[in-house]
């Protein structure tokens, strides 16, 4: 049983004689407390992935190990205070929202929530223009009057049917044809992955809806909510478990030769953890500037705008629409994709999933190993996904394995 090695296993004594803390996040968990030295599982990445499976083994009665190469927790979903007091989300814009009544339930036990509805809008033809593409969006671009219905016949009239579908251009001509696309999908797909749709998954474009109706919220999900105090308190209530230990500021590869743990959980990239042997995965990484707006309350009307066909950034995100703080200023991001830097996004492709196929191989092989997240797992995972994985792994370690 796995559940009864995880009890046995500990940290190495050579672990312990590595005494190197730089930073030290959760004071609760602090090398100086009359702890048990033994570990029962060693995580790797404090994101999503790793604070849901510590605090699932740590509430079972297990004493678990945290490591994260970054100075805090939360992976790509932390979020501070920024030097002018507006709460900020440092490595872009995280929006709540999923359908997934139990990672709800599992994530309220942390955080209260904030009611928010996402909406965006695009800067295309000197217009602001609400995307996902609805009924609006074609009535202002095209200066026309359409219902629903003329909606959809106009869309049935200029879409450009494509079968089979493949590729993320096929998706969205199939859906709207070749004006929509250029304008709204083609140059912004370009700028975020460095590649064309027509050489991308279909999964890409697939993620985003066309709508006839006049709903000009960006998400379908029946949960759509933010947590009440932000991301990082919810993880530092998570981790706020007298069996959890967390050392930030510690890279996994170099300290992997003395960690002794039974039972690792990685959420780093499944290629690094296998020191590249078939080559590195591709991922696209992102290049965030950050700006502080004195005296102005509201920059733009919405949390984010699109710009597909101008500036070398794809959008701009003003944050206290999504937190609903209140500040005589506000803050905003620019992002510019980039291919080098901290890998972000896995790129679907089908070769890159061939690629990972052969890792996740390797991965089966490693008893004592669990791979779980978006990197680890090379999956375009939102949050909610994320967290429904790694409840799963967590039942799997602890022998509860659902049906
Ligand atoms: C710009 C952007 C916007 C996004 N917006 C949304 C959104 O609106 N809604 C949504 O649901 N999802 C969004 N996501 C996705 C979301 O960020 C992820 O689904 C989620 O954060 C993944 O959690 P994770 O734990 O798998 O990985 P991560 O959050 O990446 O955490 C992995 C952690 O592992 C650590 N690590 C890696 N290698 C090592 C090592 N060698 N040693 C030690 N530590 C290591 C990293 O430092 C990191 O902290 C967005 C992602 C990005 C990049």
């Amino acid at each position: 049983m796995i559940s009864s090695d995880l009890v046995a296993c500990a940290i190495s004594t050579p672990f312990w004689r590595w005494r190197r803390r730089l930073s030290v996040g959760n004071e609760k968990c602090a090398l100086h407390s009359e702890r048990p030295t033994s570990f029962c599982a060693a995580i790797i990445g404090a994101g999503f992935a790793g604070c849901t499976i510590a605090e699932r083994l740590a509430s079972a009665g297990h004493c678990v190990l945290v490591i994260d190469q970054r100075s805090h927790i939360g992976g790509n979903a932390y979020d501070e205070l920024d030097a002018h007091g507006v709460l900020i989300h440092r490595y872009g814009p995280h929006i709540f929202h999923t359908n997934a009544q139990r990672v709800v339930d599992y994530l309220s036990r942390f955080t209260d929530w904030l009611p928010y509805e996402h909406r965006v809008l695009a800067s295309v033809d000197g217009q602001l223009l609400p995307i996902p593409i609805n009924q609006d969006t074609i009535n202002r671009l095209y200066n026309l009057h359409l219902d629903e219905a003329g909606v959809q016949a106009f869309l049935d009239r200029v879409r450009e049917p494509r079968d089979p579908i493949k590729t993320s251009e096929d998706v969205v001509l199939n859906t709207v044809g070749r004006d929509l696309y250029e304008k709204f999908f083609r140059g912004y797909t370009r700028k975020q992955w460095g590649l064309d749709p027509s050489q991308l998954s279909a999964a890409v474009t697939a993620r985003i809806p066309v709508r006839t109706n006049r709903d000009n919220r960006y998400f379908n999900d029946q949960f759509q909510i933010m947590p009440k105090d932000g991301y990082t308190a919810l993880f530092q209530q998570m981790l706020d478990h007298p069996n959890i230990r967390l050392e930030l500021n510690t890279d996994f590869f170099a300290i992997r030769h003395r960690l002794n743990a039974k039972t690792v959980i990685y959420t780093g990239p499944i290629d690094a953890y296998f020191d590249d042997c078939y080559g590195p995965l591709p991922y696209r990484s992102l290049h965030f500037e950050h700006e502080h707006q004195p005296g102005i309350a509201q920059y733009q009307p919405v949390a984010v705008i699109n710009y597909p066909n101008d500036h070398a950034y794809t959008r701009i995100t003003e944050f206290k629409h999504l937190t609903s703080q209140s500040h005589p200023g506000t803050s905003i991001v620019r992002e510019y994709p980039q291919a080098e830097g901290d890998p972000y996004y896995p790129i679907p492709r089908p070769e890159n999933e061939a690629l990972y196929q052969r890792y996740k191989a390797l991965a089966a092989c490693e008893s004592n190993a669990f791979f779980v997240g978006r990197l680890a797992q090379y999956r375009y995972y939102n949050m909610d996904q994320v967290v429904a994985a790694a409840l799963k792994t967590a039942d799997q370690i602890l022998g509860l394995a659902r049906d």
